[in-house]
């Protein structure tokens, strides 16, 4: 009897204490997402002004939420940037977080920090700046930032070979908190073309992504939907950047996607099914 409910006990405790640490991806808006794992807190493509009369602005109050690192968007370990669209970036509004965030890292191309530079009083967070310079075709990257173990990648922009110049960056990040170790993928406005993930087949085995985070449009073409589940090593995937009109062919494609701020899911790490 006694061992029956030592037994109960244990696989309650154990399950409560999976679900304590479960990490999680929260929708902020467009590209933006926020990923939590414990005390670790990363916030991918977070300011920016542009929707193209298209896609969906950060509300206004998560705006503000994020400013006065309001919970859930307290201690935030980085923000990590794709790549220096106004869809994606703003450098006055990093610039105005990082000065009143001082224990926040900025990860981010050449392309963003250089504009960040620019602007008056950002000496004063030069020691907050990470950035990644990969040319077209280099090898990837990997930086340690923050107990983030961050792998970096240039993967051309979508609409290749136009664009060829903007610094899109495919960031794998890994979080790990006590026992349990995520690793997101972000992919920024990557293009879809398997060529340009193919030659960098090593990185992909180097590691899972638990959970990657697609453009849409890699959902409606045969060759996304491939890279998705036969070259990035990725065990789940929900698509960002999508229009706030969702289009009816990815509503139909059965496909996770993130459409309305606020929206979450559970990051499985790889011992969880
Ligand atoms: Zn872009
Ligand atoms: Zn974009």
């Amino acid at each position: 009897m006694n061992r029956l409910i030592f037994l109960l006990c244990l696989i309650a405790c154990s399950h409560s204490k999976v679900f304590a640490h479960q990490a999680s991806a929260t929708y902020v808006a467009n590209e933006a997402v926020l990923i939590v794992n414990g005390n670790q807190k990363v916030l991918f493509d977070p300011f920016f002004h542009r929707d193209f009369g298209t896609y969906q602005l950060v509300p206004k109050e998560t705006r503000q939420a994020i400013f006065d690192a309001r919970p859930p968007f307290d201690n935030l370990d980085a923000i990590v940037i794709s790549h220096a669209h106004d869809d994606h970036f703003s450098a006055e509004d990093v610039l105005k977080y990082l000065l009143k965030h001082s224990k926040t890292k900025l990860v981010a191309p050449q392309q963003a920090v250089n504009a960040i530079r620019l602007l008056n009083g950002a000496k004063a967070i030069e020691s907050q700046l990470v950035s990644v310079n990969l040319v077209f075709d280099q090898p990837p990257q990997t930086l340690k930032v923050a107990d983030l173990l961050i792998e970096a990648v240039r993967i051309p922009h979508a609409g290749w070979p136009a664009r060829a110049e903007v610094e899109n960056i495919v960031f794998r990040v890994t979080l790990k908190e006590q026992d349990n170790q995520v690793t997101v993928m972000h992919l920024g406005d990557a293009d879809p073309d398997d060529e340009h993930y193919i030659k960098y087949k090593d990185h992909w085995h180097k590691r899972i992504s638990n959970t990657a985070f697609p453009p849409y449009w890699f959902y409606l073409s045969a060759e996304g939907n491939d890279i998705l589940s036969d070259i990035l090593n990725v065990k789940q995937s929900v698509g960002i950047h999508v229009p706030t009109q969702v289009p009816n062919s990815l509503k139909s494609s059965g496909k996770d996607y993130f459409s309305r701020p606020g929206e979450k899911r559970i990051i499985k790490n790889s011992h969880e099914h």
